[in-house]
């Protein structure tokens, strides 16, 4: 779609909190971006308007059969003032890939780059400069026919929100327990594993709510069908450091293909640290464990960029790794990735794009 962005500028412009007011999701910005689609015409009227509500049938298909897809990536302020997404191109594939799966009309891969480019631009006041602070982006896709029928929707809109977070970390990275879930599994080969899309998150609420419930922060997924090898985290993809080798599941249709997964692998690559990506078992890990060579594990995903797990519990068993603390990589590769992000050093992979 190469048609005109039309703004409408908001009038009057909301407070913008404190960087250290900061939490996630919960402030939005002025403006949104939006366009819509429809069979006869395709995507349609791209557009910046103000923040607000949408107005939608009640017998708009999304809200009955859940035919969306997002997606979630960040803008960063560097050092030098400057505001720079993160692989947004990466972002904008995997919104196609997802698109697919669920049956949703893709976006032209430019258009969508524009979209989130032209928005951040109009919106770069609300880009907090603190270290650990971003801009979160949400791109969305969702049917808006109203129809009860079971097919592809036949009109759709895309959205695209922001909203300033505040760090991850304000305390210093601290390492989570996770709960290694036999009961419930969270995606099966030829289902919607890889696919960005709302029902993944609902069906992993009670999984996560029982964890909680026993002390846990975060759910480790194992396959669906053996229930034994390890798959993701839900919001995070997961890492292992076995002796000197890095093992990560591979992208085999179960799991999402994380950026920062992605970022991690090619990084430690440069470095040259051996890294596998093949399916790798609970049993393993636990071996590993036991003889002692289970180094780190960590988990990597947008909203907290590489995340420390300090232990994994599995039937009962009660597994500490590198005592508790912080592994090597897993915060060499933390920093690596958050100076790229902010610019403190130069961006040598084209991995951030200057709006
Ligand atoms: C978004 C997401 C991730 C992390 O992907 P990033 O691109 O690194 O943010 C991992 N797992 C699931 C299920 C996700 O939805």
């Amino acid at each position: 779609m190469s048609e005109a962005i039309r703004i409408t500028r908001a009038t009057a412009k909301k407070a913008k909190p404190k960087d250290s007011e900061l939490a996630f999701g919960t402030v939005f910005t002025d403006h949104m971006f939006l366009a819509d689609f429809q069979e006869e015409k395709g995507w349609y009227d791209p557009r910046i308007e103000p923040y607000g509500p949408l107005t939608l049938d009640p017998a708009t298909a999304v809200f009955h059969y859940a035919q969306a897809i997002f997606e979630g990536l960040k803008a960063f302020r560097g050092g030098d003032g400057k505001v720079r997404l993160f692989r947004p191109q990466k972002h904008v594939e995997r919104l196609n890939r997802s698109a697919r799966r669920i049956c949703i009309p893709e976006l032209d891969p430019d258009f969508a780059l524009r979209s989130l480019v032209e928005l951040v631009k109009l919106e770069r006041d609300w880009v907090p400069g603190s270290v650990g602070t971003s801009l979160y982006v949400r791109p969305t896709v969702i049917a808006t026919e109203p129809f009860l029928g079971v097919r592809p929707a036949r009109a759709y809109v895309y959205f695209v929100i922001l909203s300033p977070v505040g760090a991850y970390y304000p305390e210093g990275m601290n390492p989570v327990k996770i709960l290694v879930m036999e009961k419930y599994v969270r995606a099966v080969p030829g289902g919607v594993g890889e696919a960005k899309t709302g029902g993944n998150y609902a069906a992993s609420l009670l999984p996560a709510e029982e964890a909680h419930a026993a002390g846990f922060t975060q759910v480790l997924y194992l396959d669906g069908v053996h229930r034994r090898l390890i798959e993701e985290v839900g919001t995070m993809n997961i890492m292992v450091r076995i002796g000197d080798e890095v093992i990560t599941p591979p992208l085999a249709g179960t799991i999402l293909a994380g950026v920062t997964r992605d970022s991690a692998l090619a990084l430690l690559r440069e470095w040259g640290v051996a890294v596998s990506e093949r399916q790798i078992g609970i049993d393993e890990v636990i071996a590993a464990a036991r003889t002692g060579t289970l180094r780190e594990v960590w988990g990597t995903g947008t909203a907290a960029v590489i995340s420390p797990v300090g232990e994994l519990s599995y039937r009962g068993e009660r597994i500490v790794i590198n005592d508790g603390r912080i592994g090597d990589l897993t915060g060499r590769l933390y920093q690596a990735i958050v100076d790229i992000q902010c610019a403190r050093v130069p961006d040598t992979r084209g991995w951030t794009l200057e709006v």
